[in-house]
């Protein structure tokens, strides 16, 4: 049984998400406040965590970081705010998914469900020598990228990016995460080289470069990877 942790400082909140997921089979503890949530992160052996942005004494932000520098389990933040989406997904707090108050049980538990599906899609990922979508492959032993079975030159930046959206498809990956992941720079020195790498990216594996249907531009946020021939 997959084991969930919920850290809400809204008692009711808290207790109604943790009987939906329950109700779906799931295994809920919760913790009201950010000092507990962070003790029982690091004793229970949880599969993904629902963290709220906003908790009195260790808040949510610095949860996620310290979680995320000794542990890869999937998070899923709670916002008050959209405009609060950059920094969740974003490489400071690096958390997998959000959800915006107020939402709806039916919404959060599809997110729960496809964050856990992602982590072990992703689990299985990190372990393939190749990675691969439609007609795309990236073979990370011979370091090399074929599409439609030929091989592709491709700088490392370029490669770097595209192994990256391999590892995540159907997910819109914040500019500042893909800077920080490729470049290990700071985002706005990058912004643009970004974009120009995306361009020669989408020249070596969009069928029409000009209309991209596999990076797609997500305004505001960065570029998502659409898998071919995957359901996600
Ligand atoms: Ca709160």
């Amino acid at each position: 049984m997959k084991r969930i942790l919920i850290i809400e400082d809204e008692r009711p909140l808290a207790e109604a998400v943790g009987f939906s997921l329950e109700k779906e089979g799931y295994q809920v503890d919760i913790a009201l406040d950010g000092e507990s949530g962070w003790r029982k992160c690091r004793e229970g052996a949880y599969d993904l965590v629902l963290l709220d942005l906003m908790l009195p004494g260790m808040d949510g932000m610095e949860i996620c970081r310290r979680l995320r520098k000794e542990s890869d389990v999937p998070v899923i933040m709670l916002t008050a705010k959209d405009s609060d989406v950059d920094k969740v997904l974003g490489l400071e707090m690096g958390a997998d998914d959000y959800v915006t108050k107020p939402f709806n049980m039916r919404e959060l538990t599809a997110r729960v469900k496809a964050v856990l599906r992602r982590g072990a899609k992703d689990r299985e990922a990190r372990e393939e020598a190749i990675l691969r979508s439609g007609d795309i492959e990236l073979d990370r032993e011979r370091h090399e990228v074929r599409v439609g079975g030929r091989v592709v030159e491709m700088p490392l930046m370029e490669y770097r990016l595209l192994e990256l959206f391999l590892r995540h498809p159907g997910k819109a990956l914040p500019r500042e995460y893909l800077i920080g992941q490729v470049w290990e720079g700071d985002y706005y020195g990058q912004s643009k080289t970004l974009e120009v790498h995306i361009r020669r990216l989408r020249e070596k594996v969009e069928p029409d470069p000009s209309r991209p249907s596999r990076i797609i531009t997500v305004r505001g946020v960065g570029y998502r990877f659409e898998a071919s021939g995957e359901i996600s």
